[in-house]
């Protein structure tokens, strides 16, 4: 990457953090993937604006990355500036509301709710993302989903705009928002939900975090969830029927535990796992006409 540009870069970003070169496999929670060109983590929101309005006049390319637990990022890494909101994780409560910014962990954001007594968060609080990456994908679990609580979302548009979105307008379906169709960025989301007790809203986060230590192989990297739910079934049990339930390719298994879930058992590549999925859907839609569509998102130079 050229000189003048990470001297701009750094001009730009006075509070926030730069590195050359960065293995993206520390940035992942599968811990697989090659070095981004850039990685930028803004040190506030006029940053982000200002880096994100330089990348754009410049054509640099950029990918947003929450905590990245949702990616399967390529060996040869991502070219361009991957822009990391890790800093951009303020939450306010106001009444029944908490506004968060796009860069705060869901885990904190359901704290803040148990600790304000409010009630309807309590879903995502074992989710790893962040609140901006789960709004674009719109995480969910155990029933809701993200689309149950967001009222409204900022974005940054393709023209820099800064955009008020009602939760109609976010198009929200299962693992879908319109985020996914732009290269809008969420800077911040409104949540409205109800007023609770403390005690109730700690036990039901507790027994949904039980439940997914209980099911989930959260002792290896993983994604969470490979595919998404096909219509009427589950991916895990097709998966389990097919008789592939711990089938490896390479560093990458099918998890005993769980058979939704990938994980990366050490030293996995980025095609272990690539080559995994694609065997999956192939031995699946054979045998049961099934096709399953990847709920990780697949980044990166191939
Ligand atoms: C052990 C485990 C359990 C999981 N359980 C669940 C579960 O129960 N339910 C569920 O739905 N998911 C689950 N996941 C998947 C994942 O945690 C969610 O999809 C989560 O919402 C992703 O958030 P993230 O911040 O890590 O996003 P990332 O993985 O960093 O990014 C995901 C996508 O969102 C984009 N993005 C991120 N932030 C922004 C932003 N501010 N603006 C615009 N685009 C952005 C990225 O560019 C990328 O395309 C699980 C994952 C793991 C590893």
């Amino acid at each position: 990457m050229a000189e003048i540009l990470v001297d701009k870069l750094k001009e730009i970003l006075k509070e926030g953090k730069l590195y050359l070169n960065e293995p993206m496999k520390r940035h992942t929670s599968f811990k697989i993937g090659g070095p981004a060109d850039v990685l930028a983590v803004p040190g506030s929101r006029d940053e982000l604006i200002n880096l994100i309005a330089y990348l754009r006049q410049e054509k640099i390319p950029f990918f947003i990355l929450g905590n990245g637990t949702n990616l399967l990022v390529s060996e040869k890494g991502i070219r361009g500036v991957v822009v990391k909101l890790s800093s951009l994780r303020n939450v306010i409560v106001e009444g029944t509301k908490i506004i968060a910014e796009a860069g705060a962990s869901l885990s904190y954001i359901a704290n803040v709710a148990l600790v304000h007594e409010l009630t309807g968060f309590e879903f995502a609080s074992g989710i790893p993302g962040t609140l901006g990456g789960a709004i674009v994908m719109n995480a969910g679990a155990y029933g809701p989903e993200m689309k149950d609580v967001v009222e409204k979302v900022e974005v940054l548009d393709e023209n820099n705009n800064i955009l008020i979105l009602s939760n109609q307008e976010m198009k929200f379906s299962y693992r879908y928002s319109i985020l996914q169709e732009k290269e809008w960025i969420v800077l911040r989301a409104w949540i409205s939900l109800e007023r609770g007790n403390y005690e109730e809203i700690k036990k039901k986060m507790e027994e949904l975090n039980q439940r997914r230590k209980e099911k989930q192989p959260l002792d290896y990297p993983s994604a969470g969830s490979t595919f998404k739910r096909p219509p009427g079934c589950y991916a895990g049990k097709l998966i389990e029927d097919a008789g592939l339930k711990g089938y490896s390719i390479g560093g990458a298994k099918v998890s005993e535990k769980h058979s939704g879930f990938i994980i990366n058992t050490g030293n996995a590549t980025f095609y272990d796992v690539l080559n995994l999925i694609e065997y999956i859907q192939k031995v699946v839609k054979e045998k049961f006409g099934v096709e399953l569509m990847p709920e990780i998102k697949i980044v990166g130079e191939k």
